[in-house]
């Protein structure tokens, strides 16, 4: 909820890669609305919502940017953007321990979430969130 005399301490922004249809713009809303649709649009162009919460007594507004798929972030995400939706156990793509040591190896957080179940995904954005606080803060 926003409150209009809530002092901001920090602005962060995070973007959404990945290929099409692989659940960006649900776990953001999940995030930022609590809300899933398994009839989702497809993302035309580049669109934000916010979500303010307390990391460490500080209060951050994530600026969450939700993007289209594009072909130029493909290098960058196609490694790691099977991932998702981990309800869909049976049609796993990729084992969470060959995950776990990519992560390792590249240097990378990993983890599971699904946007229908809402399991991991405020963990996710905390973990990020949290990581760029220490970061910057
Ligand atoms: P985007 O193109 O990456 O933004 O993908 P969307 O968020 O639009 O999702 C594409 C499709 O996958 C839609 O039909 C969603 O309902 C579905 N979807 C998204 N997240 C999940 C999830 O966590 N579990 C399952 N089973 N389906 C999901
Ligand atoms: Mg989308």
């Amino acid at each position: 909820a926003s409150n209009f005399n809530q002092k901001i301490d920090y602005v962060f922004k995070v973007v959404l890669i990945g290929d099409s249809a692989v659940g960006k713009s649900q776990l953001l809303a999940r995030f930022a609305r609590n809300e899933f649709s398994l009839e989702s649009k497809a993302t035309i162009g580049v669109e934000f919502q916010t979500k303010t919460l307390v990391i460490d007594h500080k209060t951050i507004k994530a600026q969450i940017w939700d993007t289209a798929g594009q072909e130029r972030y493909r290098a960058v995400t196609s490694a790691y953007y099977r991932g998702n939706k981990s309800d869909l156990g049976t049609l796993r793509a990729v084992p969470s321990e060959d995950a776990k040591e990519f992560a390792q190896r590249e240097n990378l957080f990993f983890m599971e979430a699904s946007a229908l179940e809402a399991t991991n995904v405020e963990s996710a954005f905390v973990t990020v969130l949290t990581e760029i606080y220490r970061i910057v803060g």
